[in-house]
């Protein structure tokens, strides 16, 4: 098989022809159809995470190793199974969920997969799908897309989950028309949320984002104001809104960038009692005045991915028929380096997905 590997920490992925593996036990061998490219694969290629303050979090440390082979938005088609899966799913095509856990812990018995301390998920911590195949271990981490496009569907295991998981978390069912919400980034997970949080509240939708085709897309897509964070007058401009025709202020932000300058925009816009969900991983350090925590009764949230039960809402949610029309660039697998440079340098609007 064919996969586009990192060798050396932040430099370009070099192709590499591996044996192709054979599945084993429970295991599934999947023939890639399509993998999105994610902002975090940047992190990965580069070798670390910045924790801010100079220090860093490296992927050696979480045990991971070059070469390496990232990828965690597969879709693709069954080629082959282990002697304890079933044949019948031979030809068919799913959407691959990725957070795959150890399935024995605490955590991983009662559904949540993405808390486990041992993961095993494909294209950060085993094996991806920049390649033509990919091992998956189980059965169950496969999901029929049908009446999805399938470049769409791959998108749905990083991007769309972590953007629905992180909406579960301000409850956005219980906002009404006079609440509103911050999304803070209109990358491909912020033109994701307003999507989704379109289905799921009333709620005003208020997009900060740097970029002026990024703000044009969000507002197309159904944000009701968009604001340049760079502004002078962006607080005043997000209160102002948030506070028009009797509007109760910011109730949730949720800041997919994850730089200390956004969380500070997204605490300071929130109204009291309001609920600031972190998703981001562009890095840093942040320090928070403590007593407004507790004076302003504020609420602060890590989210990261979202579980196989979420997943499966997701994927239903998306075949019930709610659009999500994130703009999708098609790319060839051997240019997955320029993919990723290109989204370093915040030249992609929408979602890059890489065809083998
Ligand atoms: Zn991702
Ligand atoms: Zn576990």
């Amino acid at each position: 098989m064919r996969s586009m590997q990192i060798i050396n920490w932040g430099e370009p992925l070099e192709l590499r022809e591996l044996e192709t593996p054979v599945p084993k036990g429970a295991e599934i061998l999947v023939r890639v159809e399509a993998c999105g490219v994610c902002h975090s694969d940047l992190h990965i290629r580069s070798g670390f995470f910045n924790l801010g303050k100079g220090n860093t979090f490296s992927m050696e440390e979480r045990g991971v190793f070059t070469p390496f082979t990232m990828g965690h938005e597969p879709v693709g088609t069954v080629i082959a199974t282990g002697q304890s899966c079933d044949e019948y799913l031979v030809g068919k095509s799913f959407v691959i969920y990725p957070w795959i856990s150890c399935e024995k812990c605490e955590p991983c018995l009662n559904g949540f997969t993405q808390v486990c301390d041992t993961p095993k998920i494909i294209g950060t911590r085993v094996h991806g799908a920049y390649s033509d195949y990919v091992i998956v271990p189980n059965k169950k981490y496969l999901f029929d897309y049908s009446g999805i496009d399938m470049n769409l569907a791959c998108t749905l295991a990083c991007s769309g989950l972590t953007t629905f998981s992180a909406l579960r978390k301000i409850k956005p069912e219980f906002l009404g028309a006079r609440d509103s919400v911050l999304i803070i980034g209109a990358g491909g997970l912020g033109l994701t949320a307003i999507c989704l949080l379109k289905s799921m509240s009333k709620a005003r939708i208020i997009v900060s984002d740097i970029s002026e085709e990024h703000r044009h897309i969000a507002k197309e897509l159904g944000a009701n104001h968009c604001i340049d964070p760079g502004d002078d007058k962006s607080s005043e401009n997000v209160q102002a809104f948030a506070h028009h025709a009797s509007g109760t202020g910011i109730a949730a932000t949720l800041d997919l960038v994850g730089l200390p300058e956004t969380m500070k925009f997204g605490l300071l816009a929130l109204r009291k009692g309001g609920h600031h969900v972190h998703i981001g991983l562009f890095g840093g350090a942040h320090t928070i005045s403590l007593p407004p925590l507790a004076f302003r009764m504020l609420k602060i949230s890590g989210s990261y991915v979202g579980s196989l039960i979420e997943f499966k809402e997701l994927i239903d949610l998306v075949k019930s028929g709610i659009k999500l029309p994130i703009p999708i660039i098609e790319r060839p697998l051997m240019d997955a380096s320029a993919a990723l440079d290109d989204l370093e340098s915040g030249n992609v609007t929408g979602r890059i997905v890489l065809k083998p």
